[in-house]
This record gives structure tokens, sequence and C-alpha cells, in this order.
């Protein structure tokens, strides 16, 4: 119900940093976070080094209160023989990424009886889209009660989003972080995007529900070279943030095991940084 929602309080979902920063996704305050880092933690010393340089673009801009890491080391593949992730040595590579650099980090959880186990070491944990209605899982994480992001199921409506959420808040948790990641359409056969953003299920979030939103540039694109474009797109959705796939050379984009044509390089993701703090600086 609009006239109800537009009354309501809007959530700040609020993740600390071992820097004592807490990066605040929401609320209405125009200020976009900047979720980055690799699609997967390979090795800790490309993670390091993607790490390091996601806090000195944080740095040079004044907004390291807004940057945050993001790393899947348990992965959803469509194929069972692709690479899965490095799964607890993985989380071991983010949590020394969080500890050199102060930096939280969100990680993807997918099986139920492995919350309580990731959610003690990652800041925030990740429903990603194929789990976006395993009801076990999102009940588990509501239960757990660290802040989450609720990927959209690729397949799913808007409201069935929005009631994904619910499974999370009925069990006491409200810090929750919506995110748009695309759908698979007729169109995404064609092979111009991976996925076909729904830019409008963000505004319409914001006017149904009360939490923050934010957009996965990567996981529409599928390709680099057009995830400026579409995270651009996004803001003029006015979404309180993005989660970005991010590494810091373009030897490392060519060695990812997954994902690896849809990675900014960090000079890359630097200029789309500046473009979004220009593009917020005008709004
Ligand atoms: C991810 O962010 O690593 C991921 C797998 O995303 P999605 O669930 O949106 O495909």
């Amino acid at each position: 119900n609009e006239g109800k929602a537009l009354h309501r309080e809007r959530r700040v979902v609020e993740v600390k940093g071992l820097d004592g920063k807490a990066r605040r996704f929401g609320g209405g305050n125009g200020k976009h976070i900047f979720v980055c880092g690799p699609d997967s933690p390979q090795t800790l010393e490309q993670t390091l080094a993607t790490a390091r340089m996601a806090r000195e673009v944080g740095e040079k801009f004044g907004i390291l209160d807004r940057v945050m890491l993001r790393g899947g080391a348990f992965k959803p593949r469509t194929r069972p023989t692709d690479w899965r992730g490095l799964g607890m040595k993985g989380i071991a590579i983010m949590d020394a990424a969080r500890e050199e650099t102060g930096l939280p980090y969100v990680t993807e959880v997918m099986d139920h009886n492995l919350v309580e186990q990731i959610g003690a070491h990652a800041d925030m944990l990740q429903i990603g889209t194929r789990n976006a209605q395993n009801f076990d899982l999102l009940e588990s994480v509501g239960r757990f009660g660290k802040p989450v992001i609720l990927k959209r199921g690729f397949g799913n409506e808007a409201e069935e989003w929005f009631y994904s959420a619910e499974y999370i808040a009925n069990q006491g948790n409200l810090d929750i972080v919506l995110c748009e990641r695309g759908m698979k359409t007729l169109y995404t056969k064609g092979g111009y995007c991976r996925n076909q953003p729904d830019l409008n299920a963000c505004t319409h979030a914001r006017k149904q529900t009360i939490l923050p939103i934010i957009f996965d540039p990567s996981h529409v694109a599928g390709d680099h070279r057009i995830v400026a474009e579409n995270l651009m797109a996004a803001c003029g959705h006015l979404v309180d943030g993005s989660i970005t796939e991010t590494v810091h050379t373009e030897a490392w984009r060519r060695e990812q095991l997954c994902d690896a044509g849809q990675a900014l390089v960090m000079d890359q993701y630097s200029i789309l940084v500046e473009a979004v703090l220009e593009y917020e600086n005008h709004v």
C-alpha cells in the first residue's frame, strides 16, 4: 500500500568495519554504498591486492565509510563441473582482506546448515539469485540476524522478491538490503547482455518497502565494457548502492575462474565511482 509506505521510516542497514566505520545502506540519505571485490577469492595475494585498491579508491574520494568488499567463497554454478569456489579457505582469505584493510565484507551463503559457520566470519551475508526462494535458507539467515543482501530471483516478480524479504524479516531480522541483478528474458538469449535489468523494480521496491535497494551491474552486463552504463542508469533510479565485481589488474581478470569477463579492473572502477559521486552531487 503506497500511501502507508510513504509514511513509514526507511530502514537503514548498518555494516561496521574493523576500521570502526559503519557503512549505512539506505535511509534516503542519497549516499551510494560501494561494494566491490572479486567474484570469488582465488588466492590470498590477488584478493589482498584488490582489497587494498578498494581502500585506496575510498581514500581518494573521501568515502572510505561507504566502501566494503565482496567475495563469494561458496559459488552457485549452473554447471556442476565448473569451479565452485574455495569454501571455508576462501572465507579465510576474505577475513585476511578485512584484517588488512579494515573494510567489512559480504559473502554468499547457499546452505541453511552453513549460515552459522559462514556468518561467524562474514560481516554481511548474501542470498544469491538462485536461492531467492530457498525458504529454509531465508529463515536461517533471518534467525541468525546479521545484515543480508537479498538478490532478486532472476525469474521472480517484484512481489515475490518482497515476500522472500518477509521470510527473513519474520524471523526478526530487518537488516535486509534488496538487490536487483537482472532477469533472464527472451532478449538475453541474443547475448548482448547477461541479464535484463529491471530498473523500474528498483523504484517500485522503494515505494513498496522500507528497505534499501542496491544494484548489481556486473551480473546484468556479463561484460565489463557495459558495466558502467548499467550502473549509471540504476543511479537514475536512485538506488542506495551497488555491488560490482572488481579485480586489481587485467592479468587477474583473465585468470578469474568464475565470471571473468564482467569484472572491472580497479582503474575502471575508480572512474565509475567518480561518475556516481558526480551524479550524486547533482541530484
Ligand atoms: C554473485 O554475486 O556472486 C552471484 C553469484 O550473483 P547472483 O546470485 O546474482 O548470480
